[in-house]
């Protein structure tokens, strides 16, 4: 995969890019981020990026030209990326939507900074709009970083058998449940007995059932949108009549 992000804080990315599972997911080939300083497509001797708001009403708006020669400059290099702006308005990033681009092979973000950017950039160039929560941030660089992270992770190999996103919250549908290491005993809180059995099914069972109470305790709405088997109902009748009690 290619990801190539529009910005005009490219300095912003390389903190996160060169850490952790994305740094080997490069060094390994699996994606490559390309980042694009927005200031190298302008035209004035200022590198003037944004402009006043037509209409008033205070506040700057990133001009489109810029963000069109870069999209122009690195369509040069790589046809076909889906363009993706990063906004408030956009629609509510989620595990579904990073699967779906995991599955592209080229993605182009646009960061935007100050009130937005000129709407014809939208209406133009973007195939997708996204946002990552109903909160304002002041760019869309953290925005971009964070579909970056939620993507790159699922991008086939990149991340070992043993932390496959399939166990993930959202991976299957619910909410995982606990997780406990070592030691056995800290501050008068024991670690659940059965994980210490060593019998594999029963430690599955508990799991499951522990995924599942998790999820009808904070996100009861998540157990509607999956298909339940029958033994799952009758783990979540047991949870239910266990609150109940
Ligand atoms: N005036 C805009 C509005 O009310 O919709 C908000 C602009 S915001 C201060 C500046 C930039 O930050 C946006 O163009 C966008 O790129 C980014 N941004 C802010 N919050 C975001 C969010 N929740 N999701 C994605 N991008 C966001």
């Amino acid at each position: 995969m290619r990801i190539d992000v529009v910005t005009i804080f490219p300095g912003m990315f390389e903190p996160v890019l060169g850490e952790s599972i994305i740094k080997r997911a490069r060094e390994q080939g699996f994606v490559e981020v390309e980042l694009w300083d927005l200031r190298r497509f302008t035209d004035d001797r200022h590198r003037t990026t944004d402009d006043y708001a037509f209409g008033g009403g205070g506040g700057m708006v990133m001009k489109p030209e810029p963000i069109f020669r870069a999209v122009e400059a690195i369509s040069s290099q790589a046809s076909g990326g889906r363009v993706i702006l990063l906004t408030p308005q956009g629609r509510a990033f989620n595990q579904d939507i990073a699967r779906e681009l995991a599955r592209e092979r080229h993605l182009i973000l646009l960061c935007g900074r100050y009130e937005g950017v000129d709407d014809r950039v939208r209406a133009r160039l973007a195939a997708d709009e996204l946002s990552i929560g109903d909160y304002v941030l002041t760019g869309g660089e953290l925005p971009a970083m964070v579909v970056i992270d939620a993507v790159v992770r699922l991008i086939p190999g990149v991340l070992g058998q043993e932390d496959a996103p399939a166990k993930d919250t959202f991976g299957m549908g619910i909410l995982e449940g606990p997780h406990f290491t070592r030691p056995r005993e800290f501050q008068g809180m024991r670690v659940p007995d059965i994980l210490l059995s060593g019998n594999h099914g029963a430690i599955a069972q508990w799991r499951r059932r522990e995924a599942l109470r998790r999820t009808l305790e904070r996100r009861p709405e998540l157990l509607k949108r999956i298909n339940l088997d029958e033994a799952d109902r009758e783990l979540v009748r047991e949870i239910v009549l266990e609150m109940m009690s």
